[in-house]
């Protein structure tokens, strides 16, 4: 199949903005539109129907996929299980709702679940490996595929790694209402709350950080590490070590060719630190080979997922026509 005669719409819906951009062969067609998600399913919706019929009038598209958060059933497009960033999203038929209203083909998946599929495919790894990406955002979400395919799990949660426990203390409250799940640690969140942790233990002359008790940042806390500040330092290699707590789970349990790691908090990672921390709490025969790097696709790779999986489902529908054809 020439993938050029296949624009797809790839859209990426996240708690806080719409991204949107056409996909030809693998890669997005200009910059990316993004509108900020409006309150509420009926208004996503109209929102994502606005997208469609925007990029319709003045684009061939041949099919629509849907990055979304959310547990998602690929096969009816379907959300089934939604998350705390998209209130009264769970149950939206998606797919039903798009392709009456806009008679193209549409395929729905979870977002962290496009993304890893998109990196696997712009990867040097091949059918025979295993790849996870590992999106450190706001929370925390993992995408899984193993010998070419997505893994989704029995009950499409696969990749809900955000929550494995790396703590048996009970010392922080997840979103999630467990405790001690690895985004309460390894996150955007878990990195500011490590910050917290911190300054209560000190007095106000041991770090400038003290003065930002009440409304401590991302940004305030890596300023003041580039200024040496030593606690901002410590604070940045103890989230390391919460980042590292996770993925020697998922090492233990899958033995990964890779991980990519991608999300807002991505930036801030010291791969030579990671590694080593990683290296230092896992099987020497899993981690030998381990590869980590940084995605290359970032914030594109739930939209150029989600496309593939698009041009996937016309591939396996025109197979399953000539096997018909065949008989
Ligand atoms: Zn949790």
């Amino acid at each position: 199949m020439d993938k050029k005669q296949f624009p797809i719409l790839g859209i990426d819906l996240g708690g806080t903005k719409i991204a949107a951009s056409i996909i030809i062969d693998t890669d997005t067609i200009g910059k990316p539109k993004r509108v900020p998600t409006p309150h509420g399913k009926e208004n996503i919706i109209q929102a994502l129907l606005k997208l469609i019929e925007e990029f319709k009038q003045d684009n061939l598209i041949v099919g629509v996929g849907i990055a979304t958060a959310g547990i998602v059933n690929p096969d009816t497009g379907e959300v089934i299980g939604s998350t705390g960033n998209l209130p009264g999203w769970e149950g939206t038929p998606i797919k039903k709702i798009i392709e009456e209203k806009m008679a193209l083909p549409v395929h729905v998946e979870n977002d962290a679940n496009a993304s890893a599929y998109a990196e696997y495919r712009a990867s040097k790894f091949k059918a025979d490996t295993c790849l996870v990406t590992v999106t450190l955002g706001t929370g925390i979400g993992v995408g899984i595929v193993i010998n070419g395919s997505l893994y989704r799990g029995a009950h499409f949660a696969a990749g809900e790694c955000g929550h494995l426990k790396v703590s048996l203390n009970n010392h922080r409250r997840c979103t999630c209402g467990l405790w001690d799940c690895w985004e309460a640690y390894g996150s955007g969140r878990g990195f500011v709350a490590t910050g917290y942790d911190a300054l209560s233990k000190i007095s106000a002359h041991q770090s400038k950080l003290a003065l930002k008790k009440e409304k401590l940042t991302t940004e305030d806390i890596i300023e003041a590490a580039k200024d040496n500040d030593l606690v901002a330092k410590q604070i940045i290699e103890t989230w390391h070590e919460h980042v590292a707590a996770g993925m020697v789970s998922l090492c233990h349990t899958l033995d990964p060719d890779c991980f990519v790691i991608t999300g807002g908090m991505g930036k801030f990672v010291d791969y030579v630190l990671l590694k080593d921390l990683i290296m230092d709490m896992t099987l020497p025969r899993i981690s030998e080979k381990l590869e980590i790097y940084p995605s290359s696709l970032g914030e594109r790779g739930g939209m150029i997922g989600v496309a593939e999986l698009v041009l996937d489902t016309f591939n396996s529908s025109a197979k399953y026509t000539q096997s018909l054809q065949k008989k």
